[in-house]
Protein backbone atom coordinates (compact mmCIF):
# COMPACT_ATOMS: atom_id res chain seq x y z
CA UNK A 1 0.00 0.00 0.00
CA UNK A 2 1.62 3.34 -0.76
CA UNK A 3 -0.28 7.05 1.00
CA UNK A 4 -0.05 9.53 -1.69
CA UNK A 5 -0.99 12.76 -1.71
CA UNK A 6 -3.85 14.40 -4.05
CA UNK A 7 -1.76 17.59 -5.83
CA UNK A 8 -4.31 18.96 -8.31
CA UNK A 9 -8.28 18.35 -8.81
CA UNK A 10 -9.05 19.95 -12.38
CA UNK A 11 -12.90 19.71 -13.84
CA UNK A 12 -11.90 18.53 -16.97
CA UNK A 13 -15.82 17.94 -17.92
CA UNK A 14 -19.06 18.45 -16.45
CA UNK A 15 -19.08 15.20 -15.46
CA UNK A 16 -15.65 13.90 -14.70
CA UNK A 17 -12.65 15.18 -12.55
CA UNK A 18 -8.90 14.66 -12.92
CA UNK A 19 -7.32 14.01 -9.62
CA UNK A 20 -2.99 13.84 -9.82
CA UNK A 21 -1.79 12.33 -6.85
CA UNK A 22 1.83 12.44 -5.83
CA UNK A 23 3.81 9.60 -4.73
CA UNK A 24 6.33 11.05 -2.40
CA UNK A 25 8.48 7.58 -1.70
CA UNK A 26 8.54 7.45 -5.56
CA UNK A 27 7.57 3.25 -4.52
CA UNK A 28 4.37 3.05 -6.53
CA UNK A 29 4.02 0.90 -9.61
CA UNK A 30 1.56 0.25 -12.55
CA UNK A 31 1.58 -0.75 -15.88
CA UNK A 32 -0.02 1.15 -18.82
CA UNK A 33 -3.89 0.24 -18.47
CA UNK A 34 -4.08 -1.06 -15.12
CA UNK A 35 -6.01 0.14 -11.97
CA UNK A 36 -5.80 0.89 -8.33
CA UNK A 37 -8.05 0.22 -5.39
CA UNK A 38 -8.13 3.79 -3.72
CA UNK A 39 -9.01 3.89 -0.14
CA UNK A 40 -10.24 6.32 2.07
CA UNK A 41 -11.90 6.72 5.79
CA UNK A 42 -15.00 8.33 5.54
CA UNK A 43 -16.62 8.58 8.69
CA UNK A 44 -14.67 6.48 10.60
CA UNK A 45 -15.52 3.70 7.98
CA UNK A 46 -13.03 2.59 5.40
CA UNK A 47 -14.51 2.80 2.18
CA UNK A 48 -12.53 1.45 -1.34
CA UNK A 49 -13.07 2.22 -5.10
CA UNK A 50 -11.21 0.77 -8.00
CA UNK A 51 -9.93 3.69 -10.69
CA UNK A 52 -7.96 3.39 -13.70
CA UNK A 53 -4.37 5.15 -14.33
CA UNK A 54 -4.23 7.84 -16.82
CA UNK A 55 -1.13 8.61 -16.89
CA UNK A 56 1.69 6.76 -18.16
CA UNK A 57 3.79 4.75 -15.79
CA UNK A 58 7.13 6.67 -18.04
CA UNK A 59 5.80 9.60 -15.48
CA UNK A 60 7.36 9.12 -12.10
CA UNK A 61 6.24 10.07 -8.81
CA UNK A 62 2.86 10.65 -9.59
CA UNK A 63 -0.35 8.72 -10.89
CA UNK A 64 -3.89 10.73 -12.84
CA UNK A 65 -7.11 9.51 -12.73
CA UNK A 66 -10.27 10.27 -14.23
CA UNK A 67 -13.16 10.12 -12.23
CA UNK A 68 -17.01 10.12 -12.96
CA UNK A 69 -19.05 11.75 -10.99
CA UNK A 70 -21.59 9.39 -8.73
CA UNK A 71 -23.67 9.96 -5.84
CA UNK A 72 -24.17 6.07 -5.02
CA UNK A 73 -20.64 5.60 -4.77
CA UNK A 74 -18.96 6.28 -1.24
CA UNK A 75 -15.59 6.58 -2.49
CA UNK A 76 -16.33 8.09 -5.77
CA UNK A 77 -18.96 10.95 -4.07
CA UNK A 78 -15.96 11.73 -1.50
CA UNK A 79 -13.54 12.72 -4.09
CA UNK A 80 -16.45 14.54 -6.38
CA UNK A 81 -17.95 16.50 -3.08
CA UNK A 82 -15.12 16.40 -0.60
CA UNK A 83 -11.47 15.73 -1.62
CA UNK A 84 -9.22 19.01 -1.70
CA UNK A 85 -5.42 19.42 -2.78
CA UNK A 86 -3.07 17.97 0.41
CA UNK A 87 -5.38 15.61 1.43
CA UNK A 88 -3.87 11.95 1.79
CA UNK A 89 -5.35 8.48 0.70
CA UNK A 90 -4.40 5.08 0.16
CA UNK A 91 -3.68 2.59 -2.86
CA UNK A 92 -2.99 -0.55 -3.82
CA UNK A 93 -0.13 -0.60 -6.38
CA UNK A 94 -1.57 -1.02 -10.61
CA UNK A 95 -3.85 -4.39 -10.88
CA UNK A 96 -5.04 -6.28 -13.41
CA UNK A 97 -4.45 -7.73 -16.90
CA UNK A 98 -5.74 -4.98 -19.06
CA UNK A 99 -2.27 -3.79 -19.82
CA UNK A 100 0.08 -3.08 -22.73
CA UNK A 101 3.88 -3.80 -23.07
CA UNK A 102 5.98 -3.80 -25.99
CA UNK A 103 6.61 -7.54 -26.08
CA UNK A 104 3.16 -8.14 -26.69
CA UNK A 105 2.59 -6.76 -30.31
CA UNK A 106 3.40 -3.66 -32.48
CA UNK A 107 0.00 -2.38 -33.25
CA UNK A 108 -3.14 -1.35 -30.81
CA UNK A 109 -6.45 -0.37 -31.82
CA UNK A 110 -7.77 1.17 -28.16
CA UNK A 111 -11.56 1.35 -28.37
CA UNK A 112 -13.48 3.09 -25.67
CA UNK A 113 -16.71 5.45 -24.38
CA UNK A 114 -17.25 8.35 -22.06
CA UNK A 115 -14.64 7.54 -18.93
CA UNK A 116 -14.25 4.43 -20.03
CA UNK A 117 -11.26 6.03 -22.43
CA UNK A 118 -9.32 6.10 -18.88
CA UNK A 119 -7.05 3.12 -19.25
CA UNK A 120 -6.64 3.62 -22.76
CA UNK A 121 -5.69 6.95 -22.57
CA UNK A 122 -2.89 5.98 -20.21
CA UNK A 123 -1.49 3.08 -22.90
CA UNK A 124 -2.63 5.85 -25.41
CA UNK A 125 0.00 8.02 -23.33
CA UNK A 126 2.81 5.48 -22.78
CA UNK A 127 2.85 4.49 -26.74
CA UNK A 128 3.49 7.76 -27.63
CA UNK A 129 5.86 8.68 -24.66
CA UNK A 130 8.51 6.11 -25.01
CA UNK A 131 7.09 3.02 -28.09
CA UNK A 132 8.05 4.56 -30.95
CA UNK A 133 7.88 1.19 -32.40
CA UNK A 134 3.99 0.72 -31.89
CA UNK A 135 1.48 1.70 -33.55
CA UNK A 136 -1.63 2.99 -31.93
CA UNK A 137 -5.22 4.51 -32.92
CA UNK A 138 -7.56 5.27 -30.28
CA UNK A 139 -10.98 4.95 -31.07
CA UNK A 140 -13.02 7.11 -28.72
CA UNK A 141 -16.87 7.49 -28.78
CA UNK A 142 -18.15 10.61 -26.44
CA UNK A 143 -21.81 11.76 -25.58
CA UNK A 144 -21.43 15.22 -26.37
CA UNK A 145 -18.45 17.95 -27.05
CA UNK A 146 -18.11 18.76 -24.02
CA UNK A 147 -17.42 15.00 -22.58
CA UNK A 148 -14.16 14.65 -25.02
CA UNK A 149 -11.96 14.18 -22.36
CA UNK A 150 -8.05 14.73 -22.81
CA UNK A 151 -8.69 16.27 -26.47
CA UNK A 152 -5.30 18.55 -26.14
CA UNK A 153 -3.22 15.87 -25.57
CA UNK A 154 -4.61 13.62 -28.24
CA UNK A 155 -4.41 15.85 -30.99
CA UNK A 156 -0.66 16.64 -30.00
CA UNK A 157 0.14 12.93 -29.65
CA UNK A 158 -1.76 12.52 -32.98
CA UNK A 159 1.37 14.54 -34.73
CA UNK A 160 3.47 11.47 -34.00
CA UNK A 161 3.93 9.29 -36.97
CA UNK A 162 2.86 5.85 -34.78
CA UNK A 163 -0.26 7.62 -33.07
CA UNK A 164 -3.97 8.09 -34.57
CA UNK A 165 -7.11 9.06 -33.40
CA UNK A 166 -10.77 8.60 -34.41
CA UNK A 167 -13.34 10.51 -32.07
CA UNK A 168 -17.04 9.88 -32.87
CA UNK A 169 -20.15 11.60 -31.48
CA UNK A 170 -22.64 9.41 -30.75
CA UNK A 171 -25.44 11.98 -30.30
CA UNK A 172 -26.50 15.12 -32.90
CA UNK A 173 -24.91 18.27 -32.33
CA UNK A 174 -24.37 21.64 -34.03
CA UNK A 175 -21.30 22.49 -31.98
CA UNK A 176 -19.46 19.34 -33.63
CA UNK A 177 -17.79 19.37 -36.84
CA UNK A 178 -16.11 15.53 -37.13
CA UNK A 179 -17.34 12.39 -37.21
CA UNK A 180 -20.60 11.35 -35.44
CA UNK A 181 -22.50 7.98 -35.24
CA UNK A 182 -21.22 4.81 -33.63
CA UNK A 183 -18.67 2.16 -33.99
CA UNK A 184 -19.23 0.16 -36.66
CA UNK A 185 -16.71 -2.39 -38.74
CA UNK A 186 -16.12 -0.15 -41.59
CA UNK A 187 -14.60 2.27 -39.15
CA UNK A 188 -11.97 -0.40 -37.84
CA UNK A 189 -11.46 -1.45 -41.74
CA UNK A 190 -10.63 1.92 -42.50
CA UNK A 191 -8.65 2.34 -39.55
CA UNK A 192 -6.38 -0.39 -41.23
CA UNK A 193 -6.10 -3.97 -39.82
CA UNK A 194 -3.73 -6.09 -39.62
CA UNK A 195 -3.08 -9.98 -38.04
CA UNK A 196 -1.42 -8.97 -35.19
CA UNK A 197 -3.07 -5.97 -34.08
CA UNK A 198 -4.53 -6.42 -30.09
CA UNK A 199 -7.60 -4.72 -29.46
CA UNK A 200 -8.37 -3.01 -26.28
CA UNK A 201 -11.93 -2.15 -25.19
CA UNK A 202 -13.40 -0.27 -22.32
CA UNK A 203 -16.99 1.27 -21.66
CA UNK A 204 -20.27 0.84 -20.99
CA UNK A 205 -21.14 -3.27 -20.15
CA UNK A 206 -23.48 -2.76 -24.14
CA UNK A 207 -20.66 -1.13 -25.96
CA UNK A 208 -17.91 -3.83 -24.83
CA UNK A 209 -20.70 -6.45 -26.22
CA UNK A 210 -21.13 -4.62 -29.73
CA UNK A 211 -17.77 -3.87 -29.98
CA UNK A 212 -16.78 -7.41 -29.36
CA UNK A 213 -19.67 -8.77 -32.17
CA UNK A 214 -18.61 -6.64 -34.47
CA UNK A 215 -14.57 -7.73 -33.79
CA UNK A 216 -15.67 -10.94 -34.33
CA UNK A 217 -17.83 -10.18 -37.40
CA UNK A 218 -14.75 -9.24 -39.16
CA UNK A 219 -12.64 -12.26 -38.12
CA UNK A 220 -10.88 -10.51 -35.59
CA UNK A 221 -9.79 -13.95 -32.67
CA UNK A 222 -11.44 -13.59 -29.29
CA UNK A 223 -7.73 -13.56 -28.26
CA UNK A 224 -6.84 -10.54 -29.70
CA UNK A 225 -9.44 -8.58 -27.89
CA UNK A 226 -8.61 -7.37 -24.19
CA UNK A 227 -11.82 -6.02 -22.04
CA UNK A 228 -11.86 -3.65 -19.13
CA UNK A 229 -14.97 -4.43 -17.17
CA UNK A 230 -16.32 -2.10 -14.28
CA UNK A 231 -19.26 -4.03 -13.24
C1 LIG B 1 -11.31 -1.93 -12.65
C2 LIG B 1 -12.16 -0.70 -12.50
C3 LIG B 1 -11.66 0.51 -12.99
C4 LIG B 1 -12.44 1.67 -12.88
N1 LIG B 1 -11.93 2.85 -13.36
C5 LIG B 1 -12.69 3.97 -13.27
C6 LIG B 1 -12.20 5.22 -13.77
O1 LIG B 1 -11.06 5.32 -14.26
N2 LIG B 1 -13.01 6.29 -13.70
C7 LIG B 1 -14.29 6.21 -13.18
O2 LIG B 1 -15.00 7.23 -13.16
N3 LIG B 1 -14.76 5.05 -12.69
C8 LIG B 1 -14.00 3.94 -12.71
N4 LIG B 1 -14.49 2.76 -12.21
C9 LIG B 1 -15.86 2.77 -11.62
C10 LIG B 1 -15.83 3.21 -10.16
O3 LIG B 1 -15.03 2.34 -9.37
C11 LIG B 1 -17.26 3.14 -9.55
O4 LIG B 1 -17.79 1.87 -9.81
C12 LIG B 1 -18.13 4.18 -10.15
O5 LIG B 1 -17.67 5.47 -9.74
C13 LIG B 1 -19.57 3.94 -9.63
O6 LIG B 1 -20.42 4.83 -10.24
P1 LIG B 1 -21.99 4.46 -10.37
O7 LIG B 1 -22.43 3.68 -9.17
O8 LIG B 1 -22.68 5.76 -10.62
O9 LIG B 1 -22.00 3.50 -11.64
P2 LIG B 1 -22.98 3.54 -12.92
O10 LIG B 1 -22.79 4.85 -13.62
O11 LIG B 1 -24.34 3.13 -12.50
O12 LIG B 1 -22.39 2.42 -13.85
C14 LIG B 1 -22.70 1.03 -13.64
C15 LIG B 1 -21.47 0.23 -13.92
O13 LIG B 1 -21.03 0.36 -15.29
C16 LIG B 1 -19.77 0.95 -15.33
N5 LIG B 1 -19.73 1.97 -16.40
C17 LIG B 1 -20.62 2.95 -16.61
N6 LIG B 1 -20.25 3.75 -17.62
C18 LIG B 1 -19.08 3.25 -18.06
C19 LIG B 1 -18.15 3.64 -19.07
N7 LIG B 1 -18.34 4.70 -19.85
N8 LIG B 1 -17.06 2.88 -19.23
C20 LIG B 1 -16.83 1.81 -18.46
N9 LIG B 1 -17.67 1.38 -17.49
C21 LIG B 1 -18.75 2.10 -17.29
C22 LIG B 1 -19.64 1.62 -13.96
O14 LIG B 1 -18.32 1.70 -13.51
C23 LIG B 1 -20.40 0.74 -13.01
O15 LIG B 1 -19.65 -0.34 -12.53
C24 LIG B 1 -13.72 1.61 -12.30
C25 LIG B 1 -14.20 0.39 -11.81
C26 LIG B 1 -13.43 -0.74 -11.90
C27 LIG B 1 -13.98 -2.04 -11.35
Amino acid sequence: MHTVTISAIQQASPSVKIFRLDDARGAFRYLAGQWIDLYVNIDGKVEVGGYSMTSTPTNQGYLELAIKSSTRHPVTRWLHEHAQVGDSVTISDGQGTFFYQPNMSPRVVLVGAGVGVTPLISIFRYIAASVPQTDATLIYSIPSPDEFLFQTDIEKASQLPNIHHIVTLTQADDNWQGRTGRITADLFLSAGMSDDTLYYLCGPQGMVEDISAVLTSIAVPAERIIYEKWW
